[in-house]
């Protein structure tokens, strides 16, 4: 038995890579230990590359067999002024490097077809990025007897295609068959096959059934033509009606973004400063403070560019949550249960508990938890940028009043990468919009969290900090659905600045008006709708 060592990131590849590791199910060391096999490094060729590159891919094989031209200088992005004359496969392996100092690369400046078979075996998957037919057969076929998956993928003007091949027989690294397709559809259209050639002398009853509910069909569609349709016709014709007469309302613009967006989410640091009172209660809550707790100690911030620091931080992140999982193991244990248990019994409940808030802190999972990152990953940035640029591109091209294609309708798109699927999602323009509705002007919406035991003092001074200098002695407080006076300077009935918020009508969940007279206006905005969310 062959025994293969795995290769181990370090600490600087753990580094550049960690916001990929937010990926749920990510795993760098797998990417760390394949290898990708690319036929042709021209357009194609070098955005994959350098995705695979970036994203830390273990090993990368290129192979081109041409030479860089000038006219490849306008999209292949990794050639560079200068390098023409120079083999295509040969300067992608020094730039790539340079983006990624740790893959490992091996060009062939050779025809795909002169390659030896143990190469192709070698690798894990195989992308075609070729710019003819004769060798994508070949390249197919060596797929094929070799049983790897493959894909491939290419492009005409303004069209291209991507098509996955899995050949029958490949396997993972484990030998288990690499499944493609779904199964329940394939099921299903096996049943419809069988039903089409059921023998009707056989299956009288069956046949029977249907020719009943046809019937009832034919009857079905009777009542439609009498009953439903003519009410959906009348109101066509009323929609197609408002349509005509509010054509710009319906056509002429898209939504705007805060169409899309008409309450903004709380900033992550107002969150994250709410819950920074008091003990941890989850990890995340631990890595927050150990951030505090770091500036207590040294009087300054966190230089998330020094390794020293970013460890000094975990270190700190782990006492705090090794004693949040010592707080929990002792109120979840009576002295009286804690004479019954032996020291293998609490050290088992401990392992239990630990696993349960979640395992201790590397360096590089600090950043992106105390900034509350978000995950991302260069293939679907790629997609999504790409996407970005071919409608500027048609608008581009719009402003010269040439029309290369329409621009992307429904104006929104999301895609799915776990699916491989994109969904058109059709996002109406409010008529209440913040941003481009006509009858908001001097309006905008906020979403803030505050501490359960705020004071309106706070309040105001927590808005301050989204950069809406509110004075407490000019704005008011109404309930958005009520109606009923919250806050109101002018009166003497009016809570004071040093009440907390929680006893004077202000709960979580909900909108509050706060509005002032035009003349005292910030930033033109004399209502602002803020959805106010206590934190306990
Ligand atoms: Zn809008």
């Amino acid at each position: 038995m062959v025994i293969i060592m795995l290769k181990e990131l370090s600490l600087e590849e753990k580094e550049i890579t960690k916001r990929q590791k937010l990926i749920e199910g990510w795993d760098q060391k797998a990417l760390k230990n394949s290898t990708v096999f690319l036929a042709g490094v021209g357009a194609l060729g070098c955005e994959i590359a350098k995705d695979l590159a970036l994203c830390g891919v273990g090993k990368l094989i290129l192979c081109d067999m041409d030479t860089i031209e000038t006219s490849n200088l306008s999209r292949q992005m990794l050639f560079f002024k200068g390098d023409e004359g120079r083999p295509k496969a040969e300067v992608a392996a020094e730039r790539l490097k340079l983006m990624n100092p740790f893959v490992e690369i091996e060009v062939y400046f050779k025809k795909i077809q002169e390659l030896s078979m143990e190469i192709y075996r070698g690798c894990d998957v195989i992308i075609a990025c070729l710019d003819n037919v004769k060798a994508r057969i070949d390249l197919n076929k060596i797929c094929i007897d070799l049983k790897k998956p493959m894909v491939e993928g290419g492009t005409v003007g303004q069209e291209g295609h991507v098509q996955v091949i899995i050949p029958e027989g490949s396997v993972d690294k484990l030998g288990n068959p690499i499944e493609f397709g779904n199964k329940k559809a394939v099921v299903q259209s096996l049943i419809d096959e069988k039903l089409w050639e059921l023998d009707e002398d056989l299956n009288a009853d069956y046949f029977a059934a249907q020719e009943e509910i046809m019937k009832l069909e034919e009857q079905i569609e009777i009542i439609r033509e009498k009953r439903i349709n003519p009410v959906v016709g009348k109101i066509r014709m009323d929609v197609e009606k408002e349509i005509n007469e509010n054509y710009e309302q319906y056509f002429n613009f898209t939504a705007c973004y805060r169409c899309a967006v008409p309450v903004p989410p709380p900033s992550g640091k107002m969150a994250a400063a709410c819950t920074l009172k008091g003990i941890p209660r989850n990890r995340p809550q631990c890595a927050l403070k150990s951030e505090v707790i770091f500036y207590n100690k040294y009087d300054r911030e966190v230089d998330y560019s020094k390794m020293e620091d970013v460890k000094e931080l975990a270190d700190i992140a782990n006492s705090e949550l090794k004693a949040l999982w010592k707080r929990v193991l002792e109120e979840n244990i009576s002295d009286e249960e804690k004479k019954s248990m032996t020291t293998e019994d609490i050290i088992e409940r401990g392992k239990n508990i630990a696993t349960v808030f979640g395992p201790l802190f590397s360096p590089e999972d600090m950043e992106n938890i105390i900034g509350n990152k978000i995950p991302a990953v260069q293939t679907v940035s790629s997609i999504i940028a790409s996407l970005e640029s071919q409608e500027a591109l048609k608008m581009l091209f719009l402003t010269h009043g040439i029309k290369v294609g329409e621009i992307m309708n429904p104006s929104y798109i999301n895609y799915n990468g776990v699916y491989g699927q994109f969904d058109q999602v059709p996002i109406s323009r409010r008529k209440n919009c913040v941003a481009c509705g006509k009858e908001s002007e001097g309006i905008e919406n906020l979403s803030i969290i505050i501490p359960q035991n705020a004071t309106f003092q706070q309040l105001f001074e927590l808005i301050s900090s989204q950069g809406y200098k509110l004075k407490p002695n000019v704005w008011s407080i109404t309930h958005s659905l009520t109606k009923d006076f919250i806050y109101l300077p002018s009166s003497p009935k009016s809570p004071g600045l040093l009440d907390r918020v929680n006893e004077k009508g202000i709960e979580s969940g909900n909108f509050y008006k706060f509005a002032a007279a035009p003349s005292n206006a910030i930033d033109g905005i004399h209502i602002f709708n803020i959805l106010i969310e206590l934190n306990d």
